[in-house]
């Protein structure tokens, strides 16, 4: 059995997206069903991560304490309908960065794994962007996309990993997750 732990993108798949980003807490809003959700699979004994591009603070479009006031608005939230979130790890480096943790490199999953000593393999990605899904695969991830965000683009792509599994948004994915 693959360990219980899920790791989710912020945005599109968590709270909505938007292509001028997300870059203050009244930007940041949930997609209905998604918290409800993420306390399920806390309640179904799922450890919880976060995984997310933030290229807006490498950008300059918003400082460190903007990203961690939108992060905190998530967190509140989500715990007035009882979940939480086991961590949090972004990217805060812009788009044209060498870093190793910009998705689809694979470094955030590779500090998800050395912090939760954890082994990945089969460990559920999900995420509206191929790169999300592709940062997955590389450290042997099972991809799901939703079709939330950029997910209805995303599922047209010819470079979807291969078996990947496709759920309308998180809600119906977690509802499969613990049926
Ligand atoms: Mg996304
Ligand atoms: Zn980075």
């Amino acid at each position: 059995m693959p360990q219980k732990l899920i790791i989710l993108d912020r945005d599109g798949v968590i709270n909505y997206d938007s292509d001028q980003f997300i870059k203050s807490p009244d930007e940041w809003k949930p997609i209905p069903g998604s918290l409800e959700a993420i306390a399920r699979l806390n309640q179904w004994g799922w450890r919880v991560v976060v995984a997310s591009n933030q290229s807006g603070v490498g950008r300059g479009l918003f400082g460190m304490d903007t990203l961690n006031a939108i992060n905190e608005k998530m967190v509140k939230s989500l715990a007035q309908v009882g979940g939480r979130l086991d961590a949090i790890f972004f990217c805060p480096h812009s788009a044209d960065s060498t870093c190793d943790c910009r998705k689809p490199k694979p470094g955030l999953f590779l500090q998800i794994a050395e912090r939760f000593n954890a082994n990945l393999d089969r460990v559920p990605v999900v995420g509206d962007s191929l790169r999300d899904l592709q940062a997955g695969v590389a450290v042997g991830c099972k991809p799901y996309l939703v079709l939330t965000g950029k997910g209805m683009k995303t599922r047209d792509d010819p470079a979807l990993p291969e078996g990947t599994l496709i759920y309308p948004d998180l809600a119906a994915l977690v509802a499969d997750l613990t049926a």
